[in-house]
């Protein structure tokens, strides 16, 4: 699929900003939809520490070691324990399955819980 820079409004604050070719070839290797945002880059980051319910892909989790990390959609990395998995979770949860999750604030920082197989990796 060709990547092109698309202009987008953030329907929070209004900002003008350009959803570059960078992050659509970052969204589509880690297995994100390749929707405009409907936020820019700040409000995103913020709107992703809100409780959510929100969306991510699971960078790795190990069963043994009891957690692993989501990436967001911004790319930033969320924490989640083996504790946070929804009940009836997978053992196994193979990297860039799609999960939802809420985030929790916790004195380690934040942490995502209620986590949620939607589909395994592609
Ligand atoms: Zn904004």
């Amino acid at each position: 699929m060709p990547y092109r820079d698309t202009w987008a409004v953030c329907t929070n604050c209004g900002t003008q900003f350009v959803f570059t070719v960078e992050e659509q070839r970052r969204l589509d290797k880690q297995g994100f939809d390749l929707t405009p945002p409907t936020l820019c880059p700040d409000c995103m980051r913020l709107h992703e520490m809100t409780p959510g319910p929100h969306e991510g892909v699971v960078k790795w989790y190990d069963p043994e070691k009891g957690y692993g990390f989501i990436i967001q959609r911004s790319g930033n990395e969320i924490f989640f324990h083996k504790s946070g998995l929804a009940p009836g979770s997978p053992r196994q949860i193979p990297d860039g399955a799609r999960v939802r999750y809420r985030v929790q604030a916790t004195g380690r920082g934040p942490q995502a819980v209620d986590v949620t197989v939607i589909s395994g990796s592609r």
